[in-house]
């Protein structure tokens, strides 16, 4: 867990002008002359619009009226259970249309379930992750929705691109990582990378300590990561799952 530095927003986020083209002069408006010139101004004001085009694309949700729907409580991973972060922890996007998703990371609390589901919720913590694996049965809380950036990796292009995953324990007790943990882990890492088509494989599915410039060492040498692999390639894709096919799920 690790605040991401540098979360203030570029300044672009919010000034940027979304006006639809201003309309033509009406019928009984000006003369041929002056809709010349007007068109001419338009035609400026166009090609304004158009360098902020890639900044507008980024950042379109923030518009009026654009605001992409959300339900209270909604989860993406169906039995997850719903605690919500501080909103201070996470940042709002819309990815993956924004920000693709290529990565799921790994990290141990250094700590409980408990814990981490409480400075979740401290606005001061300054970090959050998407989700929290409790280790004596498995049972998953999403704290932050996977279309946010939630400041878990310590690296802002990271976060930006991942999808991180808080398991109950430390790094130097291997007898903490159960077999309950690794399976509903895996469960869940596999079915973010089927949701998100990321590879099942040791470039995509990463240690915290494997994040460019993270001084984090979890989840530590005892996280048995050939087994951890095996078990989410064991997990049989779920049939008909897609984006937001797992909404809702509660219990
Ligand atoms: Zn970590």
């Amino acid at each position: 867990m690790t605040a991401e530095p540098g979360t203030t927003e570029p300044e672009s986020a919010r000034s940027g002008s979304a006006g639809p083209p201003s309309e033509q002069g009406a019928r009984s408006g000006p003369s041929r002359r002056g809709l010349l010139l007007g068109g001419g101004a338009a035609l400026l004001a166009g090609s304004a619009a158009y360098t902020q085009r890639d900044t507008l694309r980024r950042w379109w949700w923030r518009l009026p009226g654009n605001e992409k729907p959300r339900k209270e409580g909604e989860v993406d991973h169906r039995g997850a259970e719903w605690v919500a972060a501080s909103s201070a922890n996470w940042r709002r996007a819309n990815r993956p249309d924004d920000y693709g998703i290529d990565r799921v990371i790994v990290h141990v609390i250094q700590g409980d379930y408990a814990v981490a589901l409480k400075v979740f919720q401290d606005a001061g913590h300054g970090a959050a992750a998407h989700y929290v694996l409790r280790t004596s049965d498995g049972r998953v809380a999403q704290t932050v929705r996977e279309l946010d950036v939630a400041f878990h990796a310590g690296n802002r292009e990271y976060n930006e691109r991942s999808i991180g995953i808080e398991h109950e324990g430390f790094v130097d007790r291997r007898e903490g990582f159960t077999e309950e943990m690794y399976r509903a882990s895996a469960k869940l890492t596999a079915d973010i990378c089927d949701r998100h088509s990321i590879p099942k494989d040791r470039r995509h599915i990463i240690g915290h300590h494997e994040v460019p410039g993270a001084d984090h060492t979890d989840p530590g040498e005892h996280w048995d990561w050939e087994r951890y692999l095996r078990l989410v390639r064991a997990v049989p894709p779920r049939s008909g799952a897609g984006p937001g096919a797992a909404g809702g799920g509660k219990g």
